[in-house]
């Protein structure tokens, strides 16, 4: 196949505002390839990217742990694959996570990001905002993030770089080729951040 396959996993969330984010960044930069909606193990050995978008982390994590999806994004992220997970998606990807008001609780996980997470971190669902951000570490001096039961990053180990805070709490972070946002890039006009990751899909391969 010419250009990059690019999947977003479908089993819960914002999927086709990330299926729509992607293929227009792509299509801006002149990126090839395809971009499809992934669900299952086999689907997701073939990727060269993968984006996990906003929802409910625990039926995200839970419906992946059955099927056997999560078992193979992990050995995808350890083999290089290039992953952006967004709210929902950045708590999956997390070794550690735990609900502001519940605290401590089980719930699959990626166990690739080294950070903890702290779920609905700004609130609930009314408490939902928007702010202006920047993530000058890679390029993006003013980004819109809209944030919606949104999760911080509240500690995180020495390969993990901050891209960008809010009210001192960590909302954006890098480790390798996996990156992880509080926020909502896909909710936005704005494609700088499915620019970025496509890039890095295109790089990588
Ligand atoms: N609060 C959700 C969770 O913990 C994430 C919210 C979102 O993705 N907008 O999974």
């Amino acid at each position: 196949m010419t250009g990059v396959n690019i999947g977003i996993l479908s089993i819960q969330g914002d999927v086709a505002e990330n299926v729509s984010a992607t293929r227009m960044a792509m299509d801006e930069l002149g990126i090839e390839g395809v971009v499809s909606e992934v669900k299952n193990p086999e689907q997701i050995s073939d990727l060269d990217g993968l984006v996990i978008p906003g929802g409910e982390s625990t039926v995200i994590g839970t419906l992946s742990l059955v099927s056997g999806s999560l078992k193979k994004i992990k050995e995808k992220i350890a083999s290089g694959m290039p992953v952006l997970g967004t709210c929902a998606g950045m708590i999956l990807l997390s070794k550690k996570a735990k609900d502001r008001v519940v605290g401590e609780m089980e719930q699959p996980l990626l166990d690739h990001l080294d950070v903890k997470i702290e779920r609905n971190a700004f609130g609930r669902q009314k408490d939902s905002f928007e702010a202006d951000l920047s993530l000058e570490k890679i390029g993006i001096s003013k980004f819109r993030g809209v944030f919606i039961r949104a999760p911080s990053v509240i500690d995180i180990g020495k390969d993990v770089e901050v891209l960008s805070r809010f009210n001192e709490k960590i909302v954006a972070i890098k480790q390798g080729n996996v990156i992880g946002t509080s926020f909502h890039p896909e909710l936005t006009a704005d494609l700088a951040v499915h620019k970025y990751f496509v890039t890095l899909v295109q790089k990588k391969n």
